[in-house]
């Protein structure tokens, strides 16, 4: 019984860019035994994509279309992640500022995104772990609302910065600070991924560290599965 509980579990979380969602999601993936999907991944590599081959990133038919020329193929596994386009391994590549800085154009297309809710769906069932975390913006609202869990993962403006100038040592924490402002601008048009919808369990990491904020995830996940069991 408990087992088929637990096969149908997904965790969705959601949150701003450098609130640790990717790694606090990957690890609390890798202690429950469940898959991973890191949906700004899937942006990400359309970015490049779109950049790589010069195309009109702002034009949702060729971003479409790209698609169905090169797969995009997303590891699921968190200790054997990687993102591939096509014959392309970019698991590095879609971290570089220039596609950072361009990945809000092709997420902000409706279409875009239609076209890769559907394939996040997909790979939720089509996951052969007990559970599957999902990681995005709109994952708790839009991708998997009747998820089993859902957290909303924030921290604080000024300790977001501070995590991802560390992350990204070469570029001044003023020109980190303005990227991540102005990306969390342009996505927030698209979805309100600050506040927690209904029913949505808010994490504030601000005060927490690394190993503190993954077992205040998992301790969410381990509520709502007993919530679950018990009615
Ligand atoms: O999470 P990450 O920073 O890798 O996401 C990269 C970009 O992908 C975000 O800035 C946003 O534009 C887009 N994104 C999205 N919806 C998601 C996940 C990511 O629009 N579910």
């Amino acid at each position: 019984m408990a087992d088929c509980i637990v096969a149908e579990t997904v965790v969705a979380i959601d949150g701003p860019a450098g609130s640790g969602k990717s790694s606090v999601s990957k690890e609390a993936a890798r202690r429950l035994g469940y898959a991973y999907l890191d949906t700004g991944a899937a942006y990400r590599a359309l970015a490049w994509l779109q950049l790589d081959r010069g195309l009109d990133a702002g034009d949702p038919a060729v971003v479409i279309g790209s698609l169905s020329e090169f797969d995009l193929d997303l590891g699921v596994d968190p200790d054997d992640y990687y993102v591939r386009v096509g014959p392309d391994d970019v698991t590095a590549a879609i971290r570089e500022p220039w596609v950072t800085s361009e990945v809000s154009l092709v997420a902000r297309l409706p279409e875009v995104r239609a076209h890769l809710t559907a394939l996040f769906r997909s790979m939720v069932e089509a996951a052969s772990q007990p559970g599957i975390v999902v990681e995005g913006r709109d994952i708790t609202t839009v991708v998997a609302p009747d998820a089993t869990a859902r957290i909303l993962l924030t921290a604080s403006e000024e300790a977001r910065m501070g995590r991802r100038s560390k992350e990204l040592v070469d570029q001044s924490a003023a020109v980190v600070g303005e990227q991540l402002r102005s990306r969390d601008r342009a996505d927030s048009r698209v979805v309100d991924f600050m506040n927690a919808a209904d029913g949505v369990t808010t994490v504030d990491s601000t005060e927490l560290d690394f190993g503190q904020t993954v077992s205040a995830v998992v301790d969410v996940v381990q509520r709502a599965l007993l919530r679950t069991i018990h009615g």
